[in-house]
């Protein structure tokens, strides 16, 4: 799926991926505790649900990237509703190309992004950027069975053929030089309440204005059928939490 009709489907929603408070409240749980004021990275930030969660809950200043600078004024809309404006600051970038000099970072966190360079090349490219025994938590879409069922992986090998299993993403993780500090698979109402919900209304709002443009349509129906899907596998793949530290070099 292209950039542009993605960000069309998700403009203004809640969220652009799945994930909640709880999720990410859980994920922060697992960390160790900082001694000093943390420098965050929020990357692939999008809406910046969770960028505002991090900026409550850990003491110190998040650094919001993402590709679209639309996301970003929402971002920075959503850090002055919460009284959070001073903790967090916006920065257009690509996360292949992040412009940070090595070991700025205590943490970086990515919730329903690192998808787009997949995850060995997150691992590998963000690894420098933090410093000595900082940590990189991430959401990611994993299998929860080595067994799909064949339409469902049929769909996914073909969207995302990076995916694999929760425990292929440890692997992964620990070969790239980092600890596993914690893994768990997010809840299903992680998808429904605040990303398929409200994207299938959106969907059902573009049919008559994306109607003449082929293209978006089928956006709407890969979509679509993406979501139906999720529906009916739901316990076969989803998304995880991942929570590692970094392994001395
Ligand atoms: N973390 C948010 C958004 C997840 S969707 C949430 O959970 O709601 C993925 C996000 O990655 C989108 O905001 C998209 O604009 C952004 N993105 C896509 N390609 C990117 C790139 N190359 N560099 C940085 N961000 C990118």
């Amino acid at each position: 799926m292209s950039l542009e009709p993605l960000f069309a489907l998700h403009e203004g929603l809640p969220r652009a991926g799945p994930g909640s408070e709880a999720s990410t409240r859980r994920a922060i749980a697992s960390l160790p505790v900082p001694s000093e004021p943390a420098r965050i990275l929020d990357v692939g930030c999008g809406p910046g649900a969770q960028t505002v969660v991090l900026a409550k809950l850990l003491q110190g200043h998040v650094v919001a990237v993402d590709i679209f600078e639309s996301f970003l004024r929402q971002v920075t809309a959503n850090a002055e509703v919460s009284g959070l404006a001073g903790r967090v600051t916006t920065c257009v970038g690509s996360m292949d190309a992040l412009p940070f000099p090595p070991g700025s970072f205590d943490l970086i966190w990515s919730e329903g992004a690192v998808y787009v360079i997949g995850v060995p090349k997150a691992l590998e490219l963000w690894r420098p950027l933090l410093r000595p025994g900082g940590c990189l938590a991430f959401t990611e879409a994993c299998w929860f069975t080595d067994s799909p069922p064949a339409e469902a992986k049929t769909f996914w090998d073909q969207s995302y053929p990076g995916m694999t299993t929760v425990d292929g993403n440890r692997g992964r993780a620990v070969s790239a030089g980092y600890e596993v500090l914690a893994s768990f698979p997010l809840p299903p109402e992680d998808w429904w309440e605040t990303y398929y919900g409200p994207v299938r209304a959106r969907i059902a709002e573009l049919r008559d204005p994306w109607r003449d443009k082929p293209d978006l349509m089928a956006v709407l129906d890969e979509t679509e059928h993406e979501i139906e899907l999720f529906s009916r596998h739901a316990d076969t793949y989803g998304y995880a939490f991942f929570v590692l530290k970094k392994s001395s070099d």
